[in-house]
């Protein structure tokens, strides 16, 4: 076998979505890695692989040179190569059309056997293929869906450009907790403690006096104990928050970047039929449930869930509610200190100015009027027992003119999830971390 590991001045002239049947005797150099090699007597089938998709190769002895076919041949799932030939439409290939192969080159061949098939559409245990992961990412289902993470991005950007948001990034490294109790992961900094930060909240906050309407996409760091299908211990948060709105102004928006992340995703599938990927209907306006409706319509069922109880995935299970859907005006009691109380609460009801973006039973969002008098801040600390001096650089802020603001925080993972029909949240990102998993 020879193995010129070399590209040299050679380059792909076509994806594999570049070509169909249309190119007939056109000639192409492809690029990608070897999926499957049949051989039947005097022809070989090679399937190559791309970004976009497959590649069907026919080395027919006579019709290409014999050492082509030979090394074609002996080629092993997942060999990185070029193919130079001539497009042939075919009926009988998948795509199309096949090229006839005049020049190979293999960049490198392949050393070991891989621990599953890439031609595999579900691979049981998620373990074997997350420590084989680059290789696990080269399965069409999941290149596909990562492909569409990046459609997705894209479209949340560009609806947050074009609505005059402002791009920001917040450290991620921290002196205290932004919520207080929530599972903190801790750090040597230098000779100090810090923590990695579980939400950029305060300081996107602090950006609207001047920017007003910011986003930010990055990391959120949280110790979450418990083993889910939908907690990462590193996920990616989708932040906004906006200065003179309120909650309903903010569900408003939400509707706009679930609305172009579904157009996004659509758009991808409708262009790579092999990814076989469903992506739901966006409604027209997500519809909006209280808690209170929702507590009432569950307590005409046989659950025993009081008002002020969490809405856990059983009871909204019970009420049959799926696709996306916001649960509004949650108690106040359990929200973060800087969640803004609704005026006019039912005394020992305090409800709060927040809502919970839902798909079927899993939270994808949540966001909230936040309070805007400093007194108001201190106070909710005090009672949730947080520090309020170790807050002294976020509290500052609030003697100086701090616009009414209100924002959310998406989960990029759990919407990927709504989005592709994931089962397990480990696959919505490349190099997952939970608490078993600090490797790849
Ligand atoms: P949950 O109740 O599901 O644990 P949460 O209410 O603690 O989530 P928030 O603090 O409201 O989470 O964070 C806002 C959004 O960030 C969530 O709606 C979710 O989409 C995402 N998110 C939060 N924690 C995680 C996590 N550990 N893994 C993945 N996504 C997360
Ligand atoms: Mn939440």
């Amino acid at each position: 076998m020879v193995v010129n590991q070399d590209l040299g001045s050679l380059r792909r002239t076509h994806y594999s979505a570049d070509l169909g049947p249309d190119n007939d005797g056109v000639r192409t150099t492809v690029m990608g890695w070897i999926l499957t090699v049949r051989i039947h007597g005097n022809i070989t089938f090679a399937t190559i692989r791309d970004r976009d998709g497959d590649i069907s190769v026919v080395a027919k002895k006579g019709a290409c040179p014999d050492t082509v076919r030979s090394i074609l041949s002996s080629l092993k799932a997942h060999s990185s190569v070029a193919v130079s030939g001539t497009v042939k439409a075919s009926t009988k290939a998948p795509a199309g059309f096949e090229i006839i192969p005049d020049e190979l080159r293999v960049f490198s061949d392949v050393e070991a056997v891989p621990p599953f098939e890439p031609v595999a559409r579900t691979v049981k245990n998620i373990d074997t293929r997350l420590e084989m992961r680059p290789i696990d990412l080269r399965r069409s289902v999941l290149l596909h869906t990562f492909r569409i993470r990046s459609r997705i991005l894209q479209a949340i950007r560009a609806y947050f450009t074009t609505e005059g948001f402002t791009e920001i990034n917040t450290p991620k490294i921290i002196s205290s907790a932004t919520e207080g109790g929530a599972a903190l992961f801790s750090i040597f900094y230098y000779d100090k403690q810090a923590f990695l930060a579980q939400s950029p909240q305060l300081y996107k906050e602090q950006l609207t006096m001047s920017l007003e309407k910011v986003f930010e996409i990055a990391p959120i760091f949280r110790a979450e104990s418990s083993r889910t299908p939908r907690h990462l211990s590193e996920a990616i948060s989708i932040d906004l928050e906006e200065a003179f709105v309120d909650y309903n102004d903010v569900m408003n928006r939400i509707e706009g970047i679930v609305g172009a992340s579904v157009d996004a995703a659509r758009l991808y599938v409708e262009n790579h039929l092999d990814a076989e990927i469903a992506v739901p209907e966006m409604p027209d306006c997500i519809p909006r449930h209280t808690y209170e409706e929702l507590v009432g319509r569950l307590q005409k069922t046989d659950s025993k869930m009081e008002w002020g109880d969490d809405l856990y995935p059983s009871d909204l299970k019970r009420l049959k509610l799926d696709g996306f859907y916001f649960i509004t005006d949650w108690p106040l009691g359990p929200k973060p200190f800087y969640v803004k109380e609704t005026k006019g609460g039912d005394y020992g009801r305090s409800i709060s100015e927040s809502f919970d973006l839902m798909y079927g039973d899993l939270e994808i969002s949540s966001g909230s009027t936040r309070i805007t008098r400093r007194a108001d801040l201190e106070s909710n600390m005090r009672r949730k027992g947080m520090n309020v001096d170790s807050f002294g650089y976020h509290l500052r802020a609030f003697d100086y003119g701090m616009p009414p603001h209100a924002g959310c925080g998406i989960g990029l993972e759990r919407l990927l999830m709504a989005l592709t029909g994931l089962a397990n949240i480990r696959d919505a990102t490349f190099y997952p971390r939970d608490v078993d998993r600090l490797v790849p």
